[in-house]
């Protein structure tokens, strides 16, 4: 497989990263937890919860925004622009992030192409 060569920028991996903690935490929390409410409510992780999701929407946020280098010019490119779909072969129309659907197929960015040295990897 070509795909397989191309370098990759991790972009994706970012989420799946934040996805996994807050599972992990959550089932800390369940697992962990007192069957009686009276005593979870008190519990430090119950008082925890509302923090760490406020962290994982910040979080979450940055992410997006975060600017990915180049694998093989490393400059930093915005994660939010006008991009191509290599599935439809459509371009947004308008800036929208990496991580997002293609407007026209819905299918998920695997590729991007760098702006700089026209190279292209994975997300
Ligand atoms: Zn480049
Ligand atoms: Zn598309």
């Amino acid at each position: 497989m070509d795909d397989q060569a191309l370098r990759t920028v991790s972009f994706h991996f970012r989420f799946k990263f934040l996805a996994i903690t807050t599972i992990a935490f959550l089932l800390y929390v369940i697992l962990s937890s007192s069957s009686e409410f009276d005593q979870f409510a008190s519990s430090m992780q119950f008082k925890l919860m509302g923090p760490y999701f406020i962290c994982a929407g910040i979080l979450y946020f940055v992410f997006r925004k975060f600017p990915v280098k180049c694998p093989y010019c490393h400059k930093t490119m915005p994660t939010k622009k006008d991009w191509h779909c290599p599935d439809c072969d459509k371009t947004q129309g308008k800036d929208r992030f990496l991580m997002e659907k293609c407007i026209h197929c819905k299918q998920i960015l695997a590729t991007s192409v760098c702006d700089h040295c026209k190279q292209e990897f994975r997300l």
